[in-house]
């Protein structure tokens, strides 16, 4: 029974969910995975280099599909960037027009959550804490402007 079982698996390529690795990436390992990223999504998006500001963190316009990232991050990218990367790629691949703010951010968070699994990317506790954060306070400020049906904040919790 157990080898069919175990044949079954092989056949469909079901694998165990990858295990959440927390060694921080060389600077390779950065580099690679960010140029790879962009690789495989460039045809569906346009991803280039822009004026990001002070703070350097990517932003996307959804309804052109366009995602602006820092000068210079192909070449060094830190695993900030990846996971910003990943979250901006979410809000083009998730987000539609009619969704609250709050449901749009949650949405992106969660489709970077899951990607960074599959790209190996660590996602620091840190890093995780503010992007959950920031989901939260976006939920108070559409109740605070009178929003209706606006998720609760368990609905709105990132399994990382
Ligand atoms: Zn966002």
């Amino acid at each position: 029974m157990g080898s069919v079982q175990q044949t079954k698996q092989a056949v469909s390529g079901k694998k165990r969910p990858a295990a959440r690795r927390t060694r921080p990436l060389t600077k390779t390992e950065r580099i690679t995975k960010y140029n790879r990223i962009y690789l495989k999504y460039c045809n569906e998006m346009w991803i280039h280099c822009g004026d990001c500001g002070k703070d350097r963190r990517a932003y996307s316009y959804v309804s052109l599909r366009e995602i602006v990232v820092p000068m210079g991050v192909f070449s060094d990218p830190s695993e900030w960037d990846l996971i910003v990367l990943l979250h901006e790629i979410g809000h083009i691949k998730t987000n539609k027009e009619s969704m609250k703010m709050v449901v749009k951010e949650y949405l992106a968070t969660q489709w970077m959550a899951d990607e960074s699994k599959k790209w190996e990317i660590p996602v620091k506790k840190l890093y995780a804490d503010a992007f959950q954060k920031y989901i939260w306070e976006k939920r108070k400020l559409s109740i605070a402007r009178g929003g209706k049906n606006v998720p609760s904040e368990e609905e709105l919790a990132i399994r990382w």
